[in-house]
């Protein structure tokens, strides 16, 4: 008997798990489990593994292995079902499982001191400590970590208020998700301020005292696309369950605090887990409840890496944990309305906005063609502001162009502001006094002259927020005007700061891109303008309409929340510049009809043989020259034929070369999803097989096309 062999998972791109050995003597550790963190040498390193599998030794010739240096005994496994959800994610997304698991663990788990872990369960048995004796050591522990501290009421908001009666549309919501057994699939689709968070606390409220009422603990996992642009969830959340712990996860966090996080997830202390999308990956034992608010919003896609969608990781693991998911929207993603339509998920429908008597806003389209607007805002536009600051209520524009125009032009010779790095123009940024490339983060001081004519008289050509802010404190001098943007928000807590000056009723007119048009729920606002969204009505990308679409609705959202009493305030009011107001995209926004819209959205996606009817993976490639990647996945295409199989032509990435390196895709279908996953598994092996110089990387269901 010479030990045990171990096999352990590390985050390496070769496509396996290692082999260690493990005897009584080599560390002098207890024998290592499945599910245990593991420092073994690789190479001339050390570094931190999983632990997979343990199995005999005897039949195998373990005097080529090498000793596993140290075993992370102080931490738990982690359980069979988290591995299992690793690999699942590995086999679909086609990467190797180490690289999938090691990530998505906090930096201190990962790294060979135990210093950052050892700090971190010692403050965990500590707080444990103090909690038990009561009130002596109380207040220091609250200064000692957040997750204790009293549910404060987030610095510029309403403080929180005892929960409202649910209306009948949400008790029936919240009766069908705990009503249900096992895995079920619930689309929460209710109209912007239809109250769907008190859906999901109540769903919570309910699902964690039916398990304490049966003894069990319970743990509800909540994902959000972007913490820091909803903090009012995550206060509404902390104040309803004042009793539980609940914890953040997301890549904001300092280090320290995302590892304590983690372990308070993985051990079962944190009833509630509010995370983006990468907490879909933490480890909860106890987890009952899984809600993905805004299912619809782009950024539970990960662009890099593994490859993800945290919302059909969501929906997996509940299936795998035979327990309810929820999907929130106002609009959800075509793919569910799909899911929901044939069956597969099961609607709940919230009509009406649940403050009393607050309402849609009526949509109004100004045509473009009619009224000329030489500085992007038209008169009725301009009315429809002044009326506002006149009646003291603030206004919303929205524009998603950031910077102060996307060309620099000369009149003169024709030149325009390429980035000599990308296929793309350099933005005109004016405060800053730089062109700006948003694809490299190439940055030029604004040339004083034309480059190529020596013509002094350089034209901005468009326009983005900075230019309309530019224009607004023109128009109304007396106005307090606030740029919310990319730009505006480099700071850590400024978009926070500002969005707090709203809030705190010290903004007349709030101005921004897509940042301003998620979850807020801004009091005051009666008036949403949005400025020439119409490009997106004509782009290549085929889901360019249905992102359009959602994106219009939330920031219509934005206005006429409040509760007001009957018949006092004039309806909000939101105003969409276009110059094609027959667009179907906004026949339907005018009537907040999003069924009308999903439904001919699919009928056209149908036809088109688009998803969600066709199944889809992208392979990508990078070269320095485009020939080279064309090349590349000329051969890929031709490495095995397969019937069922549909591989496209390699074809040039819209924005072909971004700093400096070339980038082609190769786009695979499949009417069946299993008939895919089976053509990609040994595909992508034979790929990495072929260990080419040249970088690339696979999608399986992408999102940019
Ligand atoms: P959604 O997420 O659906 O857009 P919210 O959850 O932000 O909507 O709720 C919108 C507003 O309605 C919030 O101010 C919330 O406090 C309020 N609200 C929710 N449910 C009720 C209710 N049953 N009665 C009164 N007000 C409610
Ligand atoms: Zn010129
Ligand atoms: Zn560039």
């Amino acid at each position: 008997m010479t030990g045990r062999i171990v096999s352990i998972a590390l985050d390496s791109p070769l496509d396996t798990e290692f082999d260690y050995r493990w005897t009584p003597a080599s560390a002098g550790a207890p024998e290592p489990r499945p599910g245990q963190l593991a420092l073994v040498p690789f190479g001339r390193r050390e570094v931190v593994g999983l632990v997979t599998a343990v199995g005999d030794a005897s039949d195998y010739d373990a005097s080529k292995l090498r000793d596993i240096i140290d075993v992370r005994e102080q931490l738990a496994p982690l359980p069979a079902d988290w591995i299992a959800l690793c690999r699942f994610a590995a086999d679909y997304y086609q990467r190797p499982l180490g690289e999938v698991m090691l990530p998505c663990l906090p930096k201190g788990l990962r790294t060979a001191p135990t210093v950052a872990l050892d700090r971190a369960l010692k403050k965990r048995a500590g707080l444990s400590g103090a909690t038990g004796k009561a009130a002596a050591r109380k207040g220091k522990a609250a200064t000692d970590t957040a997750d204790l501290a009293p549910p404060a009421a987030v610095p510029g908001l309403p403080a929180p208020a005892a929960p409202p009666k649910l209306n009948a549309g949400q008790q029936a919501a919240v009766d069908a998700i705990v009503a249900a057994e096992g895995f079920a699939a619930h689309l929460l689709f209710g109209v912007t301020g239809s109250g769907k968070t008190e859906v999901y606390l109540h769903a919570a409220q309910a699902v964690i005292a039916r398990e304490q009422a049966s003894g069990r603990q319970a743990q509800v996992l909540i994902l959000v696309p972007e913490i820091n642009l909803t903090p009012q969830l995550e206060g509404s959340v902390r104040a309803r369950f004042p009793h539980l712990k609940v914890v953040t996860l997301h890549s904001q966090l300092a280090e320290g605090e995302r590892l304590r996080n983690w372990i308070a997830a993985h051990l079962g202390d944190a009833a509630i887990v509010l995370g983006t999308r990468l907490s879909v990956l933490a480890a909860m034992p106890q987890l009952k409840l899984i809600v993905v608010d805004e299912e619809h919003d782009p950024s539970y896609k990960q662009q890099e890496g593994l490859r993800y969608s945290a919302r059909d990781l969501a929906i997996w693991r509940a299936r795998q944990q035979d327990i309810p998911v929820v999907l929130g929207s106002a609009t959800p993603s075509i793919e569910s309305w799909h899911h929901a339509s044939n069956g597969r998920y099961r609607r709940l429908d919230l009509t009406q906005r649940a403050a009393a008597h607050a309402q849609l806003p009526r949509v109004g389209l100004i045509d473009m063609e009619v009224n000329k607007a030489p500085d992007g805002l038209s008169p009725p536009l301009v009315a429809a502001l002044r009326a506002r600051l006149e009646r003291g209520e603030q206004s919303l524009l929205f524009l998603n162009r950031r910077g102060y125009a996307p060309v620099m032009h000369c009149d003169a010779c024709g030149w325009i502001s390429n980035c000599r790095r990308c296929t793309a123009f350099m933005v005109l940024h004016k405060p800053e006094r730089r062109l700006r490339c948003h694809h490299c983060s190439l940055e030029l001081r604004i040339p004083h002259a034309c480059p190529t004519c020596g013509n002094v008289d350089l034209q901005p050509m468009g326009r983005g927020t900075q230019r309309v802010e530019e224009h607004l404190q023109v128009l109304f001098p007396q106005a307090r005007v606030l740029r919310i943007d990319a730009d505006s928000t480099r700071k850590k807590g400024s978009a926070q700061a500002a969005f707090d000056s709203v809030h705190r009723g010290e903004v007349d007119i709030l101005l921004g891109t897509q940042m301003v048009a998620k979850g807020h729920d801004f009091q005051r606002l009666t008036l949403v303008g949005v400025i020439n969204p119409d490009t997106a009505l004509f782009s290549q990308d085929y889901r360019a309409g249905e992102r359009l679409f959602a994106q219009l609705m939330q920031v219509a959202g934005r206005a006429g929340r409040a509760a007001v009493a009957e018949g006092s305030a004039q309806r909000s009011e939101v105003l969409v510049q276009t110059r094609y107001p027959q667009h179907p995209l906004y026949r339907a926004l005018l009537a907040h009809d999003y069924p009308g819209f999903a439904q001919a959205t699919l009928a056209e996606r149908r036809s088109a043989g688009l998803p969600p009817f066709v199944y889809q993976a992208l392979l990508r490639a990078e070269a320095k020259q485009l020939q080279a990647a064309l090349d590349f996945l000329q051969a890929a295409r031709d490495l095995m034929p397969v019937d069922g199989i549909v591989i496209n032509d390699p074809v040039p990435m819209t924005v072909t070369r971004v700093a400096g390196v070339e980038r082609a895709q190769l786009l695979v279908e499949s009417s069946s999803r299993a008939q895919l996953q089976a053509f990609l598994r040994p595909w992508t092996a034979a790929l990495r097989q072929q260990k080419s110089r040249l970088r690339w990387s696979l999608e399986v269901d992408p999102v940019d096309i």
